[in-house]
């Protein structure tokens, strides 16, 4: 059986990485998983728990009983959820339990044509085999700017400093835990969108995606 084009996205928090990833699964008819909103899920059931996410024996128990209702709930895409699954994430029975469901959605993609995953780990973990690996980033600052801005215009009043604090946090501990750590793979691309807007990031990525598929 030939295998399915996979399209393997990494990157730290607010690089871009996912709306790239919905608009290159978009222009290929592939299909789209955000890893990111699974580790979310977890963290999310941990706190409406009112357990800590820290904690690896509670962390261990949502994941087990994970409810995939939980991906569609508002609360999802908070900096507090956000935060929370940052520290779920970094527990290995977590990211075990949910190994399968990713390769399965890589193997298997719904419409059959090919599958787009972003997250932290893709390329290095989950498909290290992927057909093309791209990894997304841009200055601390610049990302930090347009997760404030997003969040203003959800009504939040968190300050720009407070935005670029979470951020900063965030990717220490996703690039300095010892389980599947933040890093670019040796056969990913390195996108930098820090100086390019949203189309002329798309419109970069997907020529090194098409590139990709024709090799
Ligand atoms: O990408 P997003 O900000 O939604 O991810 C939330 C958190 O989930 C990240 O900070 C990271 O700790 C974790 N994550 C991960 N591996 C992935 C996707 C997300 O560790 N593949």
């Amino acid at each position: 059986m030939t295998r399915l084009p996979v399209i393997a996205i990494d990157g730290p928090a607010a690089s871009g990485k996912g709306t790239l990833a919905r608009r290159i699964a978009q222009a290929l008819g592939f299909a789209h998983l955000d890893t990111g909103r699974l580790y979310r899920a977890v963290g999310l059931t941990v706190l409406k728990r009112g357990e800590d996410p820290a904690d690896p024996a509670a962390a261990q128990r949502a994941v087990e009983a994970l409810d995939l209702s939980l991906l569609e709930d508002p609360e999802l895409r908070t900096d507090r959820t956000g935060g929370a699954a940052s520290k779920v994430a970094a527990i290995q029975a977590v990211r075990d339990a949910l190994l399968d469901f990713q390769r399965n959605f890589a193997a298997h993609p719904p419409g059959g044509k090919g599958a787009v995953l972003d997250g932290r780990d893709i390329g290095t973990v989950i498909c290290p085999d992927a057909t093309v690996k791209l990894f997304v980033t841009a200055a601390p600052e610049t990302r930090a700017e347009r997760r404030y801005l997003e969040l203003k215009n959800q009504g939040s009043a968190r300050t720009e400093e407070q935005v670029l604090r979470d951020i900063q946090t965030r990717d220490a501990r996703d690039s300095g835990r010892t389980v599947a750590p933040l890093r670019q793979a040796r056969d990913a691309t390195l996108l930098d969108t820090t100086h390019l807007d949203i189309e002329a990031a798309v419109a970069r990525a997907l020529e090194i995606v098409r590139a990709g598929l024709r090799t």
